[in-house]
């Protein structure tokens, strides 16, 4: 069985800064290498951002990343039954009484959307990300989350753009190292215990 890799995006700015050459409002041309690995590798791609959803939505479908995930706090757009297409939910399906973090948990989105022995690969910056960063094998983090990973001893990359998030999962691709961690595993495992 081959293993699933899920790479979790939650970062401010996906769009690409103002110049000449990146009108406002496209995609960060690094944001677009790093989609097409993932595509290229088959790694199925979630971005998480606040309330712009639904123009993220847009732009990526505009850009033909029809197959990436866009969750926002009050809305997601997921797979259907069939897999083949998004469809939006304006509810919060992923609700966790547990955690007061997060609106739409996403360490539950994570969880959710995984199956056992797949590979979780979580980026992010702010406030909302040591919930899921404490369950993914692989943590990109700046900012707060970069601090928390620190104080809680948890293993991460560091990262500044977009470019290094996937140079860095290049290289560990072709040396195999994309692996479960024995931590994020067993505090899987507890969880799907409690929700059990
Ligand atoms: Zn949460």
């Amino acid at each position: 069985m081959s293993r699933v890799l899920h790479v979790l995006l939650d970062v401010e700015r996906l769009t690409a800064s103002r110049d000449a050459e990146n009108p406002p409002g496209t995609i960060d041309p690094e944001l677009a290498d790093l989609l097409a690995f993932s595509r290229e590798q088959s790694i199925a791609t979630t971005i998480l951002c606040a309330n712009t959803g639904k123009s993220v939505r847009r732009m990526l479908h505009d850009a033909g990343w029809d197959e990436v995930r866009v969750v926002t706090e009050s809305t997601s757009w997921l797979p259907d039954e069939s897999g083949t297409s998004l469809r939006e939910h304006a509810t919060f399906p992923f609700a966790n009484t547990e955690c007061d973090r997060c609106a739409q948990c996403r360490r539950n989105l994570m969880l959710g959307t995984a199956g056992e022995g797949d590979v979780l690969i979580y980026a992010g910056d702010g406030h909302s990300d040591p919930c899921p960063a404490e369950y993914a094998d692989i943590v990109f983090a700046r900012g707060r989350l970069q601090t928390w990973c620190q104080q809680q001893n948890i293993t991460y990359y560091h990262f500044g753009s977009f470019g290094e998030i996937r140079r860095r999962l290049a290289i560990d691709c072709a040396h195999r190292r994309l692996r479960p961690r024995a931590r994020a595993e067993r505090k899987r495992r507890e969880a799907y215990m409690v929700e059990a």
